[in-house]
């Protein structure tokens, strides 16, 4: 077998947080990636999918473990790598053509140079823009600047982080069609195509291997070799059954189908999403007949699957829905909580809160200290001896957020401190 293009060995990653601890976001990465092949980087948000991307760069140095470059052991930001960005990043003082210049490794003849902006504006579909500025394009148009930028340095690796999910459906299906349009013509030098998303089809759509991420510390949940012939039908029952399996891949880490009880009979971290977040998937929910298919709820809320799977186990958490299978349900408790004014509904959350052990708990540290006050500090320091492989300053802020709503705690930002409001709890 020839050398793979990548190689990635027991990599791991971990923050500096800035009370000096370390927050693990990947750990123990290994996995090979063929020359000639698409592979899609899939999982929830906050998995840590950008992370691995800008480590397979060069652009983010791991904690520990080795990345080898055809073989090689790599040092330094790779320049056969180029990067697509989901915020597009351009340049807004600068014309299309101007922007798709920066790409340029500067290494050729100007009269080169010049062919090569030429032919990829026509690759990328951008005949006639080159004088524009970006804010005069759409955001499909932006994103081809962004594609034919990061193509005219001729990368052997073209690295796409989430690039079409700032852009409305069909545009991104436009766009994700042509990019294997060019991909298949053999845009000059391109070995590779490395997409990091959370969108099933997209991965299923476009890679040939999907390597499945799971959260808390990021690690590798599967590899799965897609073969379904190119170009590929997504309406086909092959399709959907590629998505189905992804689908529960992804699922049996973060939806697992067991007794929610044993779930949080323990301190352990909890969905870290909104009250508001939470009320808006009731209400959508409750706009259709108190049931919906997940990926279904996604598409009515407007967010990406990770964060609707988020949303739906913090409801479930509360026992406002019940998640069997692929679909969310309402629970008497939800459509209760629902129908509720706002002061009833406060005090049906206060009472769902409080049976919560991670939320009991801080309750608890509050209530034990000294006048009934605790800085965000001490407060971070418990999450984080608790809960090492958690995020303790987004901890505290789903926290802090779920007891004022109850009205359990009050927070001053000011003084950066957590009391107690009564001591009834
Ligand atoms: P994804 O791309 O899957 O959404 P990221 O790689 O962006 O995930 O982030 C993974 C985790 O690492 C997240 O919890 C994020 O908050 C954290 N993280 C990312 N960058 C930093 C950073 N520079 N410092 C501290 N934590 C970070």
């Amino acid at each position: 077998m020839s050398t793979p293009i990548i190689t990635l060995k027991n990599v791991s990653m971990r923050y500096k947080m800035p009370e000096g601890n370390y927050f693990t976001a990947l750990e123990n990465i290994n996995f090979s990636l063929e020359s000639g092949k698409i592979a899609a980087i899939l999982g929830p948000s906050g998995c840590g999918k950008s992370t691995l991307l800008r480590i397979i760069t060069g652009l983010l140095k791991p904690s520990e473990g080795e990345v080898y470059y055809k073989g090689e052991l790599q040092k330094g930001v790779n320049d056969k790598m180029s990067m697509v960005f989901q915020n597009f990043a351009l340049f807004p003082w600068k014309t299309v053509k101007e922007n798709i210049e920066l790409g340029l490794k500067g290494d050729e003849e100007p009269e080169k140079q010049e062919k090569i902006v030429e032919h990829i504006i026509d690759v990328v579909g951008l005949e006639g823009f080159e004088d524009v500025y970006p804010k005069e394009l759409s955001g499909g148009m932006k994103q081809r600047v962004g594609i034919a930028r990061a193509l005219v340095s001729n990368p052997e690796v073209l690295c796409m982080d989430e690039p079409f999910s700032a852009l409305d459906a069909l545009t991104s299906e436009n766009l994700r069609e042509e990019v294997l349009d060019f991909w298949s013509e053999g845009a000059a030098g391109l070995s590779n195509i490395l997409i990091v998303t959370h969108n099933i089809q997209e991965a299923v759509y476009m890679a040939d291997e999907i390597f499945i991420l799971a959260s808390n510390p990021g690690s590798i949940k599967a590899i799965y070799h897609n073969t379904l012939p190119f170009p590929r039908d997504q309406k086909s029952a092959e399709f959907f059954k590629t998505v189905d399996i992804i689908y529960n891949i992804l699922t049996q880490n973060i939806m697992p189908e067991v007794p929610r009880s044993s779930m949080y009979d323990r301190i352990a971290p909890i969905p870290m999403v909104s009250v508001s977040e939470i009320i808006g998937l009731l209400e959508v929910l409750d706009d259709n007949k108190g049931r919906l298919e997940i990926f279904e709820l996604s598409e009515h809320i407007k967010r990406d699957f990770g964060k609707t799977i988020s949303i739906a186990l913090a409801a479930e958490m509360l026992g406002f829905v019940e998640t069997p299978h692929h679909d969310v349900i309402f629970t008497t408790l939800g459509k209760k909580f629902l129908e509720s004014d706002v002061n009833e509904r406060k005090i049906i959350f206060k009472e769902q809160i409080l049976k919560i052990p991670l939320i009991r708990a801080v309750i608890d540290l509050v209530k034990n200290s000294e006048d009934n006050v605790i800085t965000r500090e001490e407060c971070e320091d418990f999450l984080m001896e608790k809960l090492p492989n958690e995020r303790p300053d987004e901890l505290f802020e789903t926290i802090v957020n779920f007891a004022l709503y109850a009205e359990v705690l009050d927070y001053d930002s000011r003084d950066e401190e957590l009391s107690l409001i009564t001591e009834n709890v």
